[in-house]
């Protein structure tokens, strides 16, 4: 028979080993609410060495060069199974997945960066304003934070700036910061060719907002209101050929293309929806920032 003190003993331990592995293995990925975030969709040329790899609506792009190739944003966990049949449906290899790129550090584009940069060993670059997000598995987000990791924590090989450009083979991306979403939120533009012509694309990242708060009621983001105003005015100058971003939804990549369809850059050359967007996107800011 177990003396009390034995008894105590046994459930100290058993309460240290229950804190121990869930400090291990803090990462809970909230429940998934839109059906299309995980439904898969079949890969596509964009243009150029450009490809679509993500899943119905969480956009990742899959840029290929001689030197290995650069993914920009997951999707959710489980999205890492969709992807990567996706890049090999396409024929090429996802150990060749060299350079990891994400638009904003929250789960449903940074759900299988961790597996991911396990499985490839591919280098991980992140905007400053949302490194410490990366790092913690999105503990410390202004607006979705708390004690529970809501994606898998990546370490984080460089960090990138504003301006800062990202090279692979002759491959160059510029980074611009476009914070306010998160932090770090950023936005991608480089050159892609074809046979006919090269393509400015922007990859971007649509300045919404999460928060249901006051900018002002934001402790933990002072300069929210002002990052807004900075990216949205910053976007709205922007020049580019091809308009992709985060979400599939935001640049209608349903209506522009159909699975199947053979490769169509101009599907893609849609200035007229992005400042369309841009506008709708600033009315929103500054209702918010005019409410009381
Ligand atoms: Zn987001």
């Amino acid at each position: 028979m177990l003396t009390l003190t034995l008894k105590r003993a046994l459930l100290f331990v058993s309460l240290l080993l229950v804190n121990f592995l869930a400090s291990a293995q803090e990462v809970i990925e909230p429940a998934n609410t839109h059906p299309e975030w995980s439904r898969p969709y079949p890969p596509f040329k964009i243009a150029g060495n450009l490809y679509y790899v993500g899943t119905y609506d969480l956009a990742c792009y899959l840029i290929v060069t001689p030197k290995g190739n650069i993914l920009i944003n997951t999707g959710l966990a489980a999205s890492l199974s969709t992807i990567k049949a996706s890049i090999e449906t396409l024929g090429f290899k996802f150990s060749a997945t060299k350079i990891l790129l994400t638009t904003q550090a929250h789960h449903d584009h940074m759900g299988a960066m961790a597996a991911i940069k396990k499985l490839t060993g591919a280098k991980m670059m992140v905007d400053e304003g949302d490194s410490s997000v990366v790092a913690d598995g999105g503990r410390s987000d202004y607006a979705f934070g708390g004690n529970i990791s809501k994606y898998a924590p990546v370490k984080i090989d460089r960090i990138l700036h504003n301006g800062d450009t990202i090279k692979l083979g002759s491959m160059k991306l510029v980074m611009l910061h476009h914070p306010g979403h998160t932090k770090g939120s950023c936005s991608f533009l480089f050159d892609v060719k074809d046979k006919e012509r090269s393509y400015r694309v922007l990859v971007a990242n649509m300045p919404t907002i999460v928060t249901d708060k006051k900018f002002s009621g934001i402790p933990a983001y002072p300069g929210i209101a002002s990052d807004y105003e900075y990216t949205i005015a910053a976007m709205k100058k922007l020049r580019f050929d091809i308009w992709l971003a985060s979400h599939a939804s935001q640049f209608e990549l349903q209506r522009k293309h159909k699975p199947g369809d053979a490769c169509n850059p101009a599907a893609f050359m849609d200035r007229k929806g992005y400042d369309a967007q841009m506008n709708d996107l600033q009315v929103q800011f500054l209702k918010k920032l005019n409410s009381k």
